[in-house]
């Protein structure tokens, strides 16, 4: 996502990073490729051009505080106003209510609403989905084949013409469910039909949240979007949808910023796990290449990733049991180097061959038998199978020795990189500490 921005940015910063001192030709320097890299992603020109005077302004004249260096507090300070354009921190609750999804056609709305109901009952909430989409009859087949996807109760009747009718029926019907998702009418473009139509619906269900979903794409013109909806309907967030697709992502989430409503969510793929909550910090030390705890912490929540592991990594005790189950978080995870891109300091880093087995489906079967042919003993410390011992869990799991060989190997190299990241004087640890000053 926004790779061409993240460079661009990156790019800019290492200038600094390499330079000897700072002055005011590396400032005007640093500022113009800010710029330049800003003006790719369709930033509006006037916000890009307020953004580089302040960075000028305050590179020159701000001190650093102390224990931060020169280059650091420019570093801190672009940090700052990139942030400050991407909008404000919005809060997320996990509580239970009802969201109405409003947004045009194609929009990625009823996508959207899938990944949001995953998303909930993915942190133990039970979602319904409601369908309102009365003028296309195919919106409510969507609905209702994407609720039996992530086997979500769905009202979407075809025969009744009032969404409110169709509401107070859903409400009526999902009332023991959590959070109930309302996909109410699109257009082709936000008409004063349409406009009246959605007030009238939240009125009815007075909604804890009105969401509306805007394609990345769109670049700059999604504020517009947002603006008009903000006036004519009313809405609490955005859902920012198809960033995986765009370079013109970063036009759109200033623009949306501008107008005071705040972007919760991005949608970055047509998968229904391909959500993202918005931070704007996060956001742009991702974007900058200082990473993300925070994110790949509820990343690996989501996955089961057991922070037990860690510590009996640190401490000698991984076993080949740990290392399956690790492997397993890891294949639920998704593609590692998106965990990794969230780390600080790894989004370049190599994995050892074989532990990146997230498309692996028959290896990890394959594994699962050969560490069931295993002895206790072996799979607590398997430093001791020798070569008699390889053959026979190769003859007992019914695989080759050279199978049961790299089995071992990935094992070894998976412990070797987890004591890296791990333990106050690993990798993982001063990295946490870096990046905890950055935020001062
Ligand atoms: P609706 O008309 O607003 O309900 O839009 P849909 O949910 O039907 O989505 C329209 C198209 O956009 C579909 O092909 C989706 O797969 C696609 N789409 C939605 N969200 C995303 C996203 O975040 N990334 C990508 N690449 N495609 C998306
Ligand atoms: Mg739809």
């Amino acid at each position: 996502m926004l790779e061409k921005l993240s460079s661009g940015l990156k790019n800019a910063l290492r200038k600094i990073t390499k330079a000897g001192h700072i002055d005011e030709k590396l400032i005007d320097e640093l500022t113009s490729d800010i710029k330049r890299t800003l003006l790719a992603a369709d930033v509006d020109v006037k916000l890009a051009d307020s953004l580089i005077e302040k960075i000028k302004e305050r590179s020159l004249k701000e001190k650093p505080k102390p224990g931060i260096t020169p280059k650091e507090h420019v570093v801190k300070i672009v940090y700052e106003e990139l942030v400050n354009i991407v909008g404000k921190k919005s809060e997320f609750s996990l509580k239970p209510g009802k969201i109405i999804f409003v947004g045009l056609y194609g929009s990625g709305k009823t996508t959207s609403i899938g990944k949001l109901a995953r998303y909930y009952q993915k942190r133990g909430l039970k979602p319904a989905l409601i369908g309102c989409d009365v003028h296309r009859p195919a919106a409510m087949d969507q609905l209702y084949q994407l609720a039996s996807q992530i086997h979500a109760p769905c009202y979407a009747p075809q025969n009744v013409t009032d969404p409110i009718e169709i509401s107070r029926a859903g409400i009526e019907k999902f009332k023991k469910y959590d959070i109930l998702i309302f996909d109410a009418s699109g257009r082709s473009s936000l008409d004063k039909e349409l406009a009246e139509e959605l007030k009238e619906l939240g009125e009815f269900i007075e909604p804890e949240e009105v969401i509306l979903t805007i394609p990345a794409d769109l670049g700059q013109a999604a504020g517009e979007q947002a603006e008009g909806f903000k006036e004519l309907v009313g809405i609490t967030a955005i859902f920012l949808t198809k960033m995986d697709g765009t370079a013109r992502g970063g036009g759109a989430i200033t623009s949306c910023a501008i107008t005071g409503a705040p972007i919760k969510f991005l949608g970055i793929g047509e998968k229904l796990d391909a959500i993202e909550i918005f931070d704007p910090e996060r956001f742009i030390s991702r974007l900058i290449g200082f990473g993300d705890l925070q994110a790949l912490m509820e990343k690996a929540k989501e996955a089961e990733f057991k922070p037990e592991t860690a510590q009996k990594i640190v401490s000698g005790k991984f076993t080949m049991d740990d290392f399956f189950e690790q492997i397993k978080s890891i294949q639920k995870m998704g593609p590692m180097k998106s965990v990794l891109d969230m780390v600080p300091g790894f989004s370049s880093m190599k994995l050892p061959k074989g532990v990146d087995v997230s498309k692996q489906e028959e290896k990890m079967k394959k594994w699962s038998f050969i560490i069931q042919s295993m002895t206790k003993e072996e799979k607590e410390d398997p430093s001791i199978i020798n070569a008699s011992r390889i053959n026979r869990i190769a003859k007992g799991s019914g695989s080759s020795e050279s199978e049961v060989r790299e089995l071992i190997k990935t094992y070894e190299q998976m412990k070797k990189m987890m004591k890296m990241l791990s333990g106050k004087r690993g990798m993982f640890g001063k990295l946490a500490k870096r990046f905890k000053g950055f935020k001062l």
